[in-house]
């Protein structure tokens, strides 16, 4: 039977039940608060289908364990609560059910909470069937949490999240005095659907606990969930507090791990991860004490660093409890990893990071990499790390003794994983009998899975639009993923065209379509834009003789989701009749995943091709809050020429959750550019590839890194009366940890 009908059900046993349980069908807010005053053991009020604007639901009362007080909905996921809303819970035995949140976002820090105030919450209470749909802050910097568990022994199930796009963890459990802290939450069940990178800390999936009291345990359960696109930080799962169970949740493409971040004794058993070669993929990270990892399968995970498919961190000595507590008898047994880009043994070894893992064993795990390199990454010493009958494919020279490098021939099983085909290798990696979870059985039935996520460039129609066609017109009234094909000639536009969905604007086959603009701007993003120009020539010859000119910029508001930028085969000139004209200017408040700039020419351009930081003024500190603007900025095959700067990107603060900024330039040409302060200027940029360029005339490439492990290759270019690359280091001590070879600097 779907889930939704048992409710209906229940709804019409307790009408015909005893009389003291009493059954209320309520139509607006007033109807609800003076119901809601009189509910008793078993008594169940439903709110009545149709749209509920601007409510404050609280579910205050005291049920039993054979008879709870129900709130529910009319029919399951007939009532959307909208508009600034929330639900809270205090007392006990309470049950929600089938409720939907959508088109809005909580007037406070909570859109369901387990309790109404600071001394009143829910015990034994339970959240099913409760669908949060992007219900986000319009500010993507205010934090907010769709789920937030207070007191003991409350459940969240079969429930759908999905879409989070502003600062703050979707789902946490609160263990700070006064709550208790041994509160024993059990997560299961629950669609945790795609979220997007947030570009800053505090984009994690589920936290339990936070530092301040993680010494002590909550014995918290988090099983039979799945993590559908989890990319928004590193941590999918942020486990901080002791005792706590994370098994047989299925993690597909997320960008992030399940980290054991504070707290000691916690088991992380019987997961599936699949990363599908996806970049940033994650598996498992581990901190401090007699942690557990044993019996999971993860494959296909391309993540590096913290993202590796298993890391084991270097810890601080005499560390403060926010720091990193070193790993000590971790138990790391019976794990089958597949085809990992990296298995990260002393994660995050620096001058404050010095203590390596004690006492950690691993056990019969399975590492099959048969093509490139050892995944196995050593970053400290190893010598607190024992390796029992672990089995590492292809044969070679192992890393550590107790590791058998031999080949391992691997079949996928009837559960969809792949195991060894030999039978002597029973024993070795995860078990047979994993069944990762199926998306019919997590979530509710009456809800789509996964349809937060932006449709996919040129998906949609084919629409020719003549250039005597306002392009603004057509672009209003195209669909989501439709391809504009625009004909030879001049499209004249005078107010910025707004992309508020996924478009296409090719030129057709007879090429030569050229763009003029008389605003300030040509095209301006919006939430939930994505935007492809292909083959275009856009001419500034038109734009305002005013500083502050840009022909593509992102939205001045606040924007959720992450929008993305492909500007390919196109050219770009006269844009030099007014200071700082920038091609792409991205605003504070919103967030590129990617920008991607191929084949493209750039020909006077008196400000920035690609302007990714906050401030305007490049020279000046960006902000410590840590958010930046652009997740992946790359320029492939592209000449620049009389360019006031190539690329700014920044990235403020010190904390380390977040990928971005990364940037990467390849085969391109740069010439007569950034000659006041620098052709390329980064700040704070996590990975930096710069290879097979041509600089002539120009200035240099100015690099900061901050925090993180800042990757940065800068080879085989030509600086031609050019200055070298130029990096500086804020924090870091240390011996180089860049790869600036192989260039040719001359004449400078
Ligand atoms: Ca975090």
């Amino acid at each position: 039977m779907p889930k939704g009908l048992n409710h209906v059900v229940i709804l019409l046993v307790s009408l015909a039940g005893p009389a003291s349980a009493k059954t209320w069908l309520v139509h607006d807010n007033a109807a609800y608060v003076s119901a809601s005053r009189q509910l008793k053991a078993d008594d169940t009020i439903a709110l009545a289908d149709g749209e509920w604007r601007d409510v404050t639901i609280q579910l205050v009362g005291r049920g039993t364990a054979d008879k709870p007080i129900t709130l529910t909905a009319e029919h399951p996921g007939k009532v959307i609560l909208t508009g600034r809303s929330n639900l809270k819970l205090a007392g006990s035995y309470l049950v929600v059910s089938n409720l939907v949140f959508r088109d809005g976002y909580t007037p406070d820090d909570d859109v369901v909470s387990f309790r109404t105030d600071t001394h009143h919450w829910a015990d034994h209470s339970r959240i099913t069937g409760i669908v949060i749909d992007r219900f986000n802050q319009p500010d993507r910097h205010k934090e907010d949490h769709w789920v937030s568990i207070y007191g003991a022994d409350n459940r969240v199930d079969h429930s759908q999240f999905e879409g989070k796009g502003n600062d703050g963890a979707t789902l946490v459990v609160i263990r700070d005095k006064p709550y208790p802290l041994d509160n024993r939450a059990r997560i299961d069940h629950n669609y945790f659907g795609p979220r997007p990178p947030l570009g800053s800390n505090g984009g994690e999936t589920i936290r339990i606990g936070t530092s301040t009291e993680s010494g002590s345990d909550s014995h918290s359960i988090v099983e039979d969930n799945l993590f559908d696109r989890c990319d928004g930080e590193v941590e999918i799962i942020s486990v901080k507090s002791g005792a706590n169970v994370i098994r047989d949740n299925l993690f597909v493409d997320s960008q992030g791990t399940l980290t054991l971040r504070h707290g000691n004794g916690n088991t992380v058993e019987r997961n599936v991860f699949f990363g599908h070669d996806i970049p940033h993929t994650g598996g498992i990270r581990v901190i401090n004490e007699r942690q557990t990892v044993r019996d999971n399968y993860l494959e296909g995970l391309a993540g590096e660093d913290f993202r590796s498919a298993i890391t084991v961190m270097n810890g601080v000595p005499n560390s403060p409890i926010n720091r990193y507590l070193p790993v000590k008898n971790a138990l790391i047994a019976n794990n089958s990893v597949i085809d990992p880009a990296e298995i990260n043994l002393g994660g995050g070894a620096d001058a404050e990071r010095s203590a390596p893992p004690e006492s950690t064993r691993f056990v019969a795990d399975l590492i099959v990499k048969d093509k490139g390199a050892d995944p196995i990454h050593v970053g400290a010493s190893i010598a607190g790390i024992s390796f029992d009958r672990v089995v590492q494919s292809p044969a070679g020279k192992p890393a550590a003794a107790g590791i058998e490098r031999r080949a391992v021939a691997l079949a996928r099983g009837a559960n969809g994983l792949l195991y060894p085909a030999d039978p002597a290798l029973a024993k070795v990696g995860a078990p047979r009998d994993l069944k990762p979870v199926t998306r019919d059985e997590v979530g509710v039935p009456w809800y789509p899975k996964g349809a937060s996520v932006p449709v996919a460039f040129g998906s949609g129609a084919i629409r020719k639009v003549p250039p005597a066609r306002s392009l603004g017109d057509a672009v209003a009234a195209a669909r989501s993923g439709d391809v504009l094909q625009l004909a030879a000639g001049r499209y004249h536009v005078a107010a910025p065209i707004v992309v508020d969905r996924t478009l296409t604007l090719t030129a057709a086959v007879d090429g030569n379509a050229t763009l003029a603009f008389s605003g300030a701007t040509l095209f301006r993003i919006e939430n939930g834009g994505k935007l492809t120009l292909k083959g275009l020539a856009i001419t500034g010859a038109e734009a305002p003789r005013q500083p502050g000119n840009a022909v593509i910029r992102s939205s001045s508001a606040p924007m959720t989701g992450a929008y993305a930028l492909t500007i390919d085969d196109c050219s770009f000139a006269d844009m030099t009749g007014a200071p700082g004209f920038d091609v792409v200017r991205t605003t504070a408040n919103t967030f590129a995943g990617t920008i991607a700039i191929k084949d493209s020419h750039f020909d006077g351009v008196s400000g920035t091709v690609l302007a990714g930081n906050e401030k305007p003024d490049e020279n000046e500190k960006p902000d410590d809050d840590g958010f930046y603007m652009v997740g992946d900025a790359t320029i492939t095959g592209s000449s620049f020429r009389d360019v006031g700067r190539i690329a700014v990107l920044s990235r403020g603060g010190k904390d380390e959750s977040s990928l971005g900024p990364r940037f990467a330039m390849t085969g391109s040409t740069v010439a007569d550019s950034g000659r006041a302060g620098g052709s390329i200027v980064l700040w704070g940029v996590q990975a930096t590839h710069i290879a097979d360029n041509s600089f002539r005339a120009s200035g240099g490439i100015r690099e900061t890194h901050t925090v993180g492990t800042p990757h940065t290759v800068i080879t085989r270019n030509i600086f031609d009366d050019t200055p070298a690359p130029v990096i500086d280091e804020l924090y870091y001590k240390g011996p180089p940890r860049t790869v600036v070879t192989d260039n040719l600097v001359k004449g400078a």
